[in-house]
């Protein structure tokens, strides 16, 4: 595929910007293939590209039942960051957020990945232990997080109302500087054509019907709206629809699907220069390039597969927005919309082997896996490609549930997520 760069941009805009080839392909799906991804989000794009180019394996099929990037990656509010509390966590956080520096330059596609600052307000003496906590824990794993006093978060973020009288005061903030947004469908598209580049069949309207087995028990497929595929490996990489597509093999997934949702307004001009989050008021923000402020709100409280949620949900996080930052009460809104996050008791990522032999999961990322994608990808192909787990994501396992070795950010956190 060709280069993108300086001199192609200039060459095309001298003839009218008609010499620009597909991004990706639109193959008729093979009746084999070596492995086989169920969704095209980030994480299943990604995936695929890292077995092509760090495992050799390229006789893949990402199958997607919508357009690619429809779910979840589409659907984000883009906020990156890796400041967890526990180790396994800032193992695989921080992984994700060294590749996200050089993920432009390694796709040849520009993700927009801006380190414009994550601050996490803290309202209380509780929100304050919870946050040194982390601090603490951040630095003995090298991660930067820094404690702002109320003025320092106020000069970071200029828009902060930091007076005594306001609803939810503010006694301090933490502030991982390396965290900050990445343009979503931007991350696919970039995926899904350096995959595509090095061979990927990335195959969209195909839904995944039903996972075939061998009398052994070991995975032999899948059966899609499309027919049949084969493959000796098979990656469920479908975020809400994770335990949906887990029974067709059999597998109990410990998760539960709710909606979650976002919003944006309309645009104005440059005024909010980093990414603001308050755990306990529950909302967070930040300005997309093209003006809009993007909030995102809390999970419904019923579980569901309609990519839509309740009115007060976002009602409460927009009443949560306007007590934080008195400046945008007369905004207008102007899109919200839902996706379906996948939600493990722990809050916890799974990516792991399962006791089907050759069905592999990556899921469980809930509220927060779009920070996580490269690293994700990255690991979840080494997996596949070894039939064992890489050292960052071998404590992410399906098990821990059973033995009760949990990586409880759940409670880390301490407020609902
Ligand atoms: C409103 C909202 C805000 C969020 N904000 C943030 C944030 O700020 N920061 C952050 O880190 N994370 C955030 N998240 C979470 C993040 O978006 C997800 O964790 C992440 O994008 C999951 O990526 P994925 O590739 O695993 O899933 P997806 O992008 O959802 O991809 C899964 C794909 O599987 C496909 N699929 C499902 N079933 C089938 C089937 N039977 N056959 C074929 N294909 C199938 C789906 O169509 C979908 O395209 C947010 C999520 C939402 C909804």
């Amino acid at each position: 595929m060709r280069k993108y760069s300086v001199f192609a941009v200039a060459r095309e805009a001298m003839r009218g910007h008609r010499g620009w080839e597909a991004q990706w392909t639109s193959p008729e799906p093979r009746k084999d293939y070596d492995v086989i991804i169920i969704g095209a989000g980030g994480h299943g794009l990604g995936t695929a590209y890292y077995l092509a180019k760090e495992h050799g394996i390229t006789n893949i099929a990402v199958l997607e039942k919508g357009w690619l990037g429809g779910g979840n990656t589409g659907r984000n509010t883009t906020i990156i960051r890796s400041n967890y509390l526990y180790d396994e966590s800032a193992g695989i956080y921080d992984h994700a957020l060294k590749l996200w520096d050089g993920l432009s330059q390694d796709l040849n596609y520009n993700v927009m990945y801006s380190a414009r600052g994550v601050m996490m307000l803290s309202h209380n003496i509780h929100d304050q232990q919870v946050f040194k906590r982390h601090i603490h824990a951040n630095r003995l794993n090298g991660i930067d997080n820094e404690w702002l006093t109320p003025e320092q978060a106020q000069e970071f973020c200029p828009p902060l109302d930091i007076s005594r009288t306001a609803r939810y005061p503010i006694n301090g903030a933490a502030l991982q500087r390396r965290g900050g947004t990445a343009r979503h469908d931007a991350v696919a598209w970039g995926y899904a054509r350096a995959a595509a580049d090095r061979g990927v069949h990335i195959i969209q309207n195909c839904e995944v019907t039903g996972i075939r087995r061998n009398p052994d028990g070991s995975v032999a497929g899948v059966d899609t709206n499309r027919g049949q595929i084969n493959a000796k490996k098979v990656g469920v990489v479908a975020a809400g629809h994770t335990s949906v597509l887990m029974e067709m093999a059999g597998v109990r997934m410990p998760l539960v699907s709710y909606p979650l949702q976002a919003l944006v307004s309309e645009p104005i001009k440059p005024i909010f220069p980093c990414v603001v989050m308050s755990n306990t008021v529950h909302a967070y923000i930040s300005q997309s390039d093209k003006g809009e402020l993007v909030i995102g709100a809390g999970t419904d409280q019923y579980s569901s597969y309609s990519q839509t949620g309740g009115l007060q949900i976002i009602t409460h996080t927009l009443d949560a927005i306007c007590e934080l930052f008195p400046i945008f009460r007369r905004m207008k809104m102007m899109r919200s919309w839902g996706g379906i996050v996948d939600v493990t008791p722990d809050r916890s990522p799974i990516l792991a082997k399962t006791p089907v032999q050759g069905l592999y999961v990556n899921c469980g990322w809930g509220t927060g896996g779009f920070k996580a994608t490269p690293g994700s990808a990255n690991v979840f192909a080494h997996t596949i490609a070894n039939d064992a787990p890489h050292k960052i994501n071998a404590p992410f396992t399906l098990e821990r549930f059973r033995s009760g070795r949990l990586i409880d950010e759940a409670a880390a956190a301490a407020v609902a997520h």
